[in-house]
């Protein structure tokens, strides 16, 4: 009896033991779990409330902009207030204006496009992958939420006097009448940011027959056409000439323009076209057409071998060493370079071709160049010196892509251009308000004093640096490539999925609000629900 009692105690002491041990085996995988992932829970958690709490305060402000101060004819010292025209409203003018103190300045803004767009993602407009709209931002919005009232003038700058500093305009035919209103417009400071236009080379039937991939209504066009070639060739009998004919899309230009929308382009096909129009999707060709060796020229070298890679794998046909030199409604005549010298002339028959072969000066900047002596033998833009100053001028400036300063047109280089241009007319400002105050001084100590201020403020201007961030193109199938740059020190190539994930944050991040922002991210969130359309608007 006693030997079973003992026993039972030994067996609950040993049940307890070991149910102890089972909960300190569990409460230990317990803490071990809470490390493992309360703290990235947490850190998740924290950081989801933040960014909704810095984007729904963004949208907020954005929405309701400030009571902004009115424009005056004096300063707050009481100089005259001098005022700066700016030309254009894309990336040089947008990121002028957005970093510009208005106040400073009365600012006045003349562009044909009421609208900033962001080009980075206009080759995901034609397949809908992005809506036209998402992309663009009223430069009224931009100006409205600057501390101080801007004019805007929707016209196209048709001429200036450098010697009068007074600018031409052209209003839109449809409010041709607004001349009477607005003859010519003065200014004390002229900014240039008109961009540049796709270059054709002057080749036979591009102008006529081309799409081409620069403005928002491109992009509509872009769509347009491929959805009437794509119904068109819905009528002809399978593999005939034909329905072949009208199914084959040529982008011409392996730049990144011209691979990011091949890549959009098969993407759509092969996600969406090949849904509701199977037998259509079949007989899909894209070709690209590059005059040089590789595509992608401007990126490193392992970029365009992983671009033309996922090309292949992707069924995008490559044609390289050929250049484009005449089109006609339905065929493209290019000649290839051979490895043995010699030249093959070919034909190709397309249904739509979006011509994407690099770009040209504006034909407003070739107008001042020609008036302008010092700039004679500017070819590629505007030459300016290291402030951005338009060479032969004393007030006109010039940025973005109809400057020519050596540095690649892009928007990144616009953006950076139009930023310093902003910092520069504020040190301007101060500068002009202590040449009013050495002009004031009554005696020798204070002119002195004065004048050291002053020596600081002109020490402040310093000549423009571009910092390079990197480049990223989309190369279709979820892929894309980037040359990063970390600092001064290293820079790194990659290319995959791992990139593409990297190019659509960039592409975010890089949105010029948090309305853009949100479009974009919904338009993504959109497509990868519902898909992309078919409709031809
Ligand atoms: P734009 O942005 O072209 O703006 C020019 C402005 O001037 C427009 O508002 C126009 O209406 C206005 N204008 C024209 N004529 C007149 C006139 N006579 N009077 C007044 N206003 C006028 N760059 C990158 O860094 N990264 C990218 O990912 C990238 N992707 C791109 C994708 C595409 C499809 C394209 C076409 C370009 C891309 N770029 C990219 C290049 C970039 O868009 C340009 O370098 C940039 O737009 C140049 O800025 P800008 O201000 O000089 O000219
Ligand atoms: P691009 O000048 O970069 O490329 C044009 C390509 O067309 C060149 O490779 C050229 O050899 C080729 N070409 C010219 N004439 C031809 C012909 N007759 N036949 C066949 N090929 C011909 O032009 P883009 O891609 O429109 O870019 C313009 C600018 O915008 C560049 O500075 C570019 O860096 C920038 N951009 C950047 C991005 C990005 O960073 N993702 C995207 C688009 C554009």
């Amino acid at each position: 009896m006693l030997a079973a009692r003992r026993a039972v105690r030994l067996n609950t002491i040993a049940t307890r033991a070991f149910s102890s041990s089972v909960v300190a085996t569990s409460a230990q995988r317990k803490s071990l779990f809470h490390k493992l992932f309360r703290i990235p829970l947490d850190v998740g958690a924290i950081g989801t409330v933040l960014a909704t709490t810095w984007m729904g305060a963004s949208i907020y402000r954005e929405a309701n902009p400030r009571n902004q101060k009115p424009q005056t004819a004096l300063t707050a010292a009481g100089a005259e207030k001098k005022s700066i025209v700016i030309l254009g409203s894309g990336w040089g003018a947008a990121s002028m204006l957005k970093d510009l103190d208005t106040s400073l300045y009365n600012v006045t803004v003349v562009s044909p496009r009421s609208y900033f767009l962001f080009t980075p993602l206009l080759p995901s407009a034609p397949t809908g992958t992005i809506e036209a709209r998402s992309i663009v931002e009223p430069i009224r919005s931009i100006a409205k939420r600057t501390p101080a009232e801007v004019t805007y003038i929707e016209a196209d700058a048709t001429d200036v006097d450098v010697t009068k500093n007074t600018l031409k305009i052209k209003f839109p035919e449809s409010n041709a009448d607004a001349e009477e209103l607005v003859k010519e417009v003065k200014y004390d400071y002229l900014v240039v940011a008109v961009g540049a236009q796709p270059s054709t080379f002057n080749i036979p039937g591009v102008a006529e027959h081309a799409c081409f991939l620069k403005e928002l209504p491109d992009a509509i066009q872009v769509r347009k056409r491929f959805l009437e070639c794509v119904e068109k060739a819905s009528l002809y009998p399978e593999g005939s000439e034909e329905r072949k004919r009208l199914l084959h899309f040529v982008v011409v230009g392996g730049g990144p323009t011209g691979v990011e929308f091949a890549g959009e382009l098969k993407d759509y096909v092969d996600e969406d076209l090949t849904k509701w129009m199977p037998s259509i999707a079949k007989e899909v060709q894209i070709t690209l057409i590059e005059a040089l060796p590789n595509v992608l020229n401007s990126f490193s070298k392992s970029l365009w071998t992983y671009a033309q890679k996922t090309f292949a794998e992707n069924n995008i046909e490559l044609i390289l060493n050929t250049a484009v030199n005449k089109v006609t409604a339905t065929t493209i005549t290019a000649s290839t370079k051979k490895k043995d010298g010699s030249v093959e002339q070919k034909e190709i028959p397309y249904g739509m071709l979006v011509w994407a072969a690099g770009i040209r000066p504006a034909n407003f900047t070739n107008h001042l160049i020609s008036k302008i002596e010092a700039q004679a033998g500017a070819r590629r833009g505007l030459l300016v010196d290291e402030n951005l100053k338009v060479k032969g001028t004393e007030n006109v400036y010039a940025i973005g892509d109809c400057a020519f300063t050596g540095h690649p047109p892009t928007g990144q280089v616009a953006h950076q251009e139009g930023h310093y241009l902003a910092s520069t007319f504020a040190k301007m400002a101060a500068i002009d308000d202590l040449q009013s105050e050495l002009a004031r001084a009554s005696n020798s100590d204070e002119r002195a004093k004065v004048q050291a201020r002053l020596d600081a403020a002109l020490a402040q201007i310093k000549p423009f640096k571009y910092n390079h961030l990197g480049s990223l193109s989309y190369v279709g199938g979820e892929k894309a490539v980037a040359d990063l740059v970390w600092g001064s020190f290293s820079s790194t190539s990659t290319g995959g999925a791992f990139t593409y994930l990297i190019w659509r944050s960039s592409y975010i991040a890089m949105c010029i609000s948090a309305r853009m922002r949100a479009l974009v991210a919904a338009d993504w969130l959109k497509v990868s629900l519902f898909g992309r359309d078919l409709t031809n608007e």
